[in-house]
């Protein structure tokens, strides 16, 4: 831990304190993760740590770098690349206002993360806007990668405070175990809204209850026809069968046509229904991304 200056502190997250510091050899700025357990006299679990190191190896443009994992006694501290800021603290910055091309640009960038880790088998699990990690270049990268595996979905903070349902999809609102990737898209679906409404959040819920009540009522209460096994799901109840047809424009008034369809394709309640991040990539919003964004350039489109 000499090896790093401690800065101010950044962010109390779901697994701990995170901290902008800085390498006192390069001068490097990094953000160290302190990851606090909840079984704190067991140390560190092995499957934890071997979780944790096979991440440092998922290396992609719009993954947030692990450089490094310090493991001393019963403490763990991840050593990221430093990022200047969240989504969800860019959202309380631009006051209701997003250039969509700032949307279609970090959407495309939240896809092709995701498409990566898919790839590799690694799957987010509590995709949120403060999970997603913003430079000022305009470049978006996903934190937390992983380490929902490593330690488990987070349920609560520290401080009791109950981790957000707002991107979690009716499956794992059902109490389905089985995650697969979908569950990730469902997240990005989710967020897709919210950037495109420039921080209006879709499904605020305030219960489980709540949130497969707001999901239902804009896209219709499933059935066992049009989501082959819902009913078995280990916490499935009914709920009053809804039968809707939104009117998307209202939903997200700023998307373009292609923006709802490709939003739609996403926020699908039957897992496997939903849209893989390779194939949102290729949909038909992404016909007129900046080219600076498809091609890796640093460049990247930032409309602000
Ligand atoms: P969460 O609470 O969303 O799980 P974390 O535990 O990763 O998030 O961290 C809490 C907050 O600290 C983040 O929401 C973010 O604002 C900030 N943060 C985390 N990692 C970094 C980083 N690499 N660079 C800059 N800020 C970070
Ligand atoms: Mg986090």
């Amino acid at each position: 831990m000499q090896k790093y200056e401690k800065l101010e502190k950044i962010g109390e997250g779901t697994y701990g304190t995170v901290f902008k510091a800085k390498n006192r050899d390069t001068h490097e700025v990094v953000a160290l993760k302190r990851v606090r357990l909840d079984d704190d006299d067991e140390g560190v679990p092995s499957s934890a740590l071997r979780e944790i190191c096979l991440l440092k190896e998922l290396k992609h443009k719009n993954i947030v770098r692990l450089h490094d994992v310090l493991h001393s006694e019963k403490k763990l501290t991840l050593v990221f690349e430093y990022c200047d800021q969240d989504l969800k603290k860019y959202f309380d910055s631009c006051n209701g206002e997003i250039d969509q091309d700032t949307v279609q640009s970090f959407l495309y960038q939240l896809l092709r993360g995701l498409a990566f880790c898919h790839s590799n088998n690694v799957l987010h699990r509590d995709l949120k806007p403060q999970n997603l990690l913003i430079n000022k270049n305009g470049e978006l990268k996903l934190a937390d990668f992983g380490l929902a595996r490593a330690f488990g979905i987070p349920v609560r903070f520290y401080s009791a405070e109950v981790v957000t349902l707002w991107y979690r999809p009716p499956d794992v609102l059902f109490g389905a175990k089985m995650y697969s990737t979908s569950i990730d898209m469902w997240s990005a679906g989710c967020i897709f809204a919210e950037l495109a409404n420039a921080g209006r959040p879709l499904f605020p819920g305030n219960d489980v209850d709540d949130q497969l009540k707001r999901i239902f009522k804009l896209l219709s209460t499933p059935t066992d026809d049009t989501w082959p096994g819902m009913s078995q799901l280990p916490e499935y109840k009914p709920f009053p069968l809804y039968q809707v047809t939104t009117i998307w424009q209202q939903v997200v008034p700023k998307l373009s046509a292609k923006g709802r369809d490709l939003l739609q394709r996403l926020l699908v309640c039957n897992p496997p229904g939903r849209l893989s991040a390779e194939e949102g990539l290729q949909h038909a919003y992404f016909q007129d991304l900046d080219p600076a964004v498809k091609n890796d350039s640093n460049v990247l489109s930032h409309g602000r």
